[in-house]
């Protein structure tokens, strides 16, 4: 049960907060934390914040890259408290937590913000879903141990038998790492045909990878799509040359 899940902290500084995440998983079964460059690691303080939890802390993997830390995610989920300009798709936790119990079969990333400033919009063009936990709009942003909690505990709501609905299952989702690919490939073509002005490139990789995230391609999709920039290339080079 939810074997599948990790929990991601991008950056985090306190050690104690680290420690106490921990404790937040285990008590609602979760088990895989991975932490992103953290500022201390390991540490006296988030073994006592842990509290018997500690045998997750020394399991936790420890990523340079938050790539690296979702690598084989099919599903990819950003926490955050602040409402953002461009349209992400939002969910709010209970939700995704839904949506996680229908899809047993992929890996599933929660990601966590920094304690001070969260995700930075570079890092949400990696998650497929901005999810929120609902809170004061005046005062929304919580502690970011006690947000793993509340996440924890509705992931684990969902195993306890309750009703949820959540979207059909995909096969075989492309990872986060073949989608990376992907938008390199195509951020390669758009320069190379000349649609992407290097020197105005404004929103238009950002905007192309939002609604490739929404549309949940699978691998085989993702497959054809690069098919598709391969001939382009193709084409363009044969053009360049003076081909056809
Ligand atoms: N000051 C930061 C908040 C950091 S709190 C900001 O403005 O973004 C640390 C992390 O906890 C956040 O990055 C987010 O991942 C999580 N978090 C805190 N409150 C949350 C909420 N209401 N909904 C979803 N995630 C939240």
């Amino acid at each position: 049960m939810l074997a599948n899940v990790r929990i991601v902290l991008v950056n985090p500084t306190h050690p104690g907060n680290i420690g106490a995440a921990a404790r937040a998983m285990k008590v609602m079964c979760l088990e895989r934390l991975v932490l992103v460059q953290p500022r201390l690691f390991p540490s006296a303080e988030a073994t006592a914040l842990a509290s018997g939890a500690d045998d997750l802390l020394a399991r936790a993997r420890v990523c340079d890259t938050l790539d690296a830390a979702i690598d084989s995610c099919g599903l990819v989920i950003g926490a955050s408290a602040r409402v953002r300009n461009l349209r992400w798709p939002k969910i709010d936790v209970r939700d995704a937590a839904a949506m996680v119990a229908h899809r047993p079969e992929a890996d599933v990333a929660f990601v966590f913000g920094r304690e001070h400033s969260g995700l930075t919009n570079d890092e949400l063009e990696r998650c497929h879903y901005l999810m929120n936990i609902p809170a004061n709009p005046g005062y929304s942003s919580l502690n970011l141990a006690a947000a793993v909690q509340v996440v924890a505990y509705e992931l684990m709501m969902t195993q306890a038998g309750s009703q949820v609905t959540g979207e059909t299952t995909g096969e075989d989702l492309a990872t986060a790492t073949e989608l990376n690919n992907f938008y390199d490939h195509l951020h390669r073509v758009v320069l190379d045909i000349g649609f992407l002005d290097p020197d105005s490139p404004r929103q238009l990789m950002r905007r192309l990878k939002l609604l490739f995230n929404r549309a949940r391609p699978d691998r085989t999709e993702i497959n054809i799509l690069r098919g598709i920039l391969t001939a382009v290339e193709g084409v363009n080079r044969a053009r360049g040359s003076g081909g056809v």
